[in-house]
């Protein structure tokens, strides 16, 4: 987000821990299986559960809020822990707390003083429930579009206020929500406005019928001719909408990349336990390798990846790094890494449930209807794709291709130090990724929008697979940020950085090569690519594989390493 949470120390570890703790406490009483599983059913927001999670009852939003408006001012790790607890209880009920956020955010980042003090005061003080008002029915991947206007409402040439006109379509929180941030053209372009539940002309829809989710209230917005007094224009000066929305994108992006990754793990650990007490053909699926290696471990190990790349973006906000939008595309390549791989975690799990798996009363059906919005929303992951892909292709030429050269040295003088965490085998996924973007940038290929699109993707692996060898020798080093997750001991982490590594460095290499191939003209010599992909070594590389999942698979089970 914004300049406030950057700015903010965040919370010491205990104080953390508390609040997990009350959360985790807090949702499990409020909402024990049997009542998720109706409200799913009947598909009802329990707005009462929403309103004292973000109340005095437990206050939560006051972790969101910086100390100057009466909040605790947690920093992005802090929010990030938050929210894949959250995710890990529903991620419905999640959407709606982080509905209050997003709908907070245009102030955070562009309000004056006096509407910071107001409405972030408001929920601080009064636990109001937001609303963030951008996309409409034709304007969704590309809010340029929008065609809800704000017209300038003049007395003695003077302008007092705006009146909106326009339809909002899939908003969170927004037939609940107690104000509402909406984006519209105004003539200086389009505007963020602010706006209290119950004006005159503005109205909802009724919540949408969702394929999941469904804990949480998704409506339409309808603004017939609604006054809104200029001082809710959100910082006094039009046209700063789009770029106000893209400057909090590397924040909040990350939330919802902790909302993958608590989905993911908690769809992961229903199928671990459950793996544990079925019994086929004599033991426990858990004992059985063709089971755990295809249904478990590659899903924890892609969390893990993605974890890496949240906790290591979070710290860097959290250190000031994130100014200005500058760290945009790790918040891109965090969520679309841990949103992808929760969905497909989700869909795992049901797997290894077998059956029980396609009935409601094992959960894992219901988090993998829930899990699969954060694909879509707060940027979809194509979108994700094309924003990772554009930055990091301007970095390549801007660098003459030095730019994952020069990573690929970095993790080659990491693994020097710590030959445990497949340092080596991320490096030459990103000395593939070179030898892939300047094949692509000789060719002309990324005038190819899928082959644009397929290098984000491959840049999204081969960056989590570096943040995974470094955050799995930090913790090797005993170096993990003091509010790091904590479930894996250093030789499990390392187990899980080598599996992750030899799968990116594969991809990279393998699918970039197809890529290239598939879109060159005919007849193009690309053997000097095939020399530079490293292949052998990549291939090589894949020694001890199976080895390093079994062991994965004993950290997960408890067994002797
Ligand atoms: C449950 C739910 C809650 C939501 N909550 C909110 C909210 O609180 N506030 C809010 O403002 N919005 C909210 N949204 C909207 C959400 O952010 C959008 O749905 C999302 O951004 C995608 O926009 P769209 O639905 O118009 O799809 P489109 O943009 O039409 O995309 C359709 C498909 O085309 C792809 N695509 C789009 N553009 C391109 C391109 N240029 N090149 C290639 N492929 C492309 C997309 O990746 C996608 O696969 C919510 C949506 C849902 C479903």
């Amino acid at each position: 987000m914004h300049q406030p949470v950057a700015t903010n120390t965040g919370l010491d570890g205990d104080t953390l821990s508390m609040i997990l703790e009350a959360l985790h406490d807090f949702v499990g009483h409020g909402l024990p299986d049997a009542r998720m599983l109706e409200l799913d059913h009947e598909d009802q927001c329990p707005e009462d559960l929403v309103r004292a999670m973000c109340g005095d009852e437990l206050g939560i939003q006051l972790l969101f809020v910086p100390e100057a408006y009466g909040g605790m001012g947690g920093g992005s790790f802090d929010v990030y822990r938050v929210c894949e607890q959250m995710a890990r209880l529903d991620v419905g009920l999640a959407t709606s707390v982080l509905a209050t956020f997003l709908g907070s955010d245009p102030l955070f980042v562009g309000g004056t003083p006096e509407q910071k003090q107001l409405w972030l005061g408001r929920i601080a003080t009064e636990g109001i429930l937001f609303a963030y008002g951008a996309t409409e029915p034709e304007a969704g991947s590309d809010l340029g579009a929008l065609k809800t206007t704000a017209t300038p409402v003049l007395e003695n040439d003077v302008v007092v206020g705006y009146r909106l006109n326009g339809r909002k379509q899939w908003i969170s929180n927004g037939g609940i929500a107690d104000a509402y941030t909406i984006l519209a053209l105004a003539p200086g372009g389009p505007t963020w406005f602010v706006l209290a539940r119950g004006a005159e002309g503005f109205s909802h829809a009724k919540p949408e019928d969702k394929h999941g989710i469904r804990l949480s209230n998704t409506a339409a917005l309808f603004l017939d001719d609604v006054y809104v007094p200029v001082e809710n224009l959100v910082g006094g000066v039009e046209g700063q909408g789009l770029i106000q929305a893209q400057q909090v994108f590397g924040y909040t992006r990350l939330m919802v990349a902790a909302f993958g990754l608590g989905g993911g793990w908690s769809a992961v650990d229903r199928a671990i336990k459950y793996s544990t007490e079925r019994i086929q053909a004599g033991t426990p699926l858990s004992e059985k390798q063709g089971y755990t290696h295809k249904l478990i471990v590659p899903w924890v190990v892609r969390l893990e990846a993605a974890r890496a790349s949240i906790e290591e973006t979070a710290s860097r906000i959290d250190a000031g790094e994130g100014e200005n939008g500058a760290l945009n595309t790790e918040g891109a390549i965090a969520k679309y890494f841990a949103t992808e791989s929760g969905n497909s975690a989700a869909e795992a799990a049901i797997q290894a449930h077998g059956g029980y798996g396609y009935t409601r009363e094992y959960i894992v059906e219901k988090i993998k209807r829930d899990v699969r919005i954060t694909t879509i929303y707060e940027g979809t992951s194509e979108i994700m794709e094309m924003t990772i892909a554009r930055d990091r292709w301007q970095q390549h030429l801007k660098t003459r291709g030095e730019f994952y050269r020069e990573r690929a040295r970095e993790l080659d003088a990491l693994h020097a130090r710590r030959p445990e965490v497949g340092a080596a085998t991320a490096a030459l996924a990103d000395a593939a990724l070179a030898a892939v973007l300047e094949a692509c940038r000789i060719g002309h290929l990324t005038r190819n929008q899928h082959v644009l699109f397929r290098l984000g993707e491959l840049i999204a692996w081969a960056e989590c697979s570096a943040s995974l060898a470094r955050r799995a020798a930090a913790a090797a080093d005993g170096a993990l940020p003091p509010k790091s997750d904590s479930r894996f001991a250093p030789p499990a982490l390392a187990a899980i950085s080598r599996t992750f590594a030899r799968e990116a460095a594969h991809k990279v290499a393998e699918d970039g090569l197809r890529w290239v191939r598939g879109a060159a003209e005919p007849g193009t010599d690309l053997d000097g690519l095939e020399a530079q992909l490293r292949l052998p070594e990549v291939h090589a590389a894949q020694a001890g594989l199976v080895a390093d999942m079994d062991l994965v698979a004993d950290a997960l089970y408890h067994r002797p390493m």
